[in-house]
């Protein structure tokens, strides 16, 4: 039999199961905040739109609450205070205003994801994507890239 990949405890998956608010970080960038009452299910559901294009340098964080109220206040907490990318409802003032009527809307030029810019030069969604293509086009001489992959 292969092992597997994963082992996770009945405290944990259960734990996995209650209503909770997640963030998405890339690097310092905030790019998502959501809540869910069906616990990590949301995040991870496929047709959950704001949650495609996550990169394996990404970062996901979970507040986990007992009652949904507690979910939803916290979420609308964390947006109003975070301003996350990709976020539209719960942002206040002329970002929203700009959000909602699409203008400044685009799509990053290295990893393909939609994002909102804060300002007109903006070409990538996060200072990752930013150095990574910057990276790709100044190479340097004496750096070999050795890529292992074991699955
Ligand atoms: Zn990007």
């Amino acid at each position: 039999m292969r092992n597997p990949d994963l082992k996770i405890s009945g405290k944990r998956f259960n734990l996995m199961k209650l209503p909770c608010v997640y963030a998405w970080l890339r690097g310092d960038e905030w790019m998502y905040v959501g809540v869910s009452t069906r616990g990590i299910s949301r995040p991870l559901a496929y047709g959950h739109h704001a949650m495609s294009d996550f990169l394996d340098e990404d970062v996901l964080l979970i507040w986990r609450f007992r009652k949904e109220k507690s979910a939803l206040d916290f979420e609308q907490e964390l947006i109003k205070e975070k301003q996350p990318a990709k976020n539209v409802a719960g942002i206040e003032g002329d970002l929203a205003k700009a959000r909602k009527s699409n203008y400044n809307r685009h799509q990053c030029e290295r990893c393909g994801a939609d994002f909102y810019t804060r300002t007109k030069w903006q070409r990538y969604c996060s200072p990752i994507c930013r150095f990574k293509d910057w990276n790709e086009n100044h190479p340097r001489k004496s750096e070999q890239v050795v890529i292992s992959v074991n699955d």
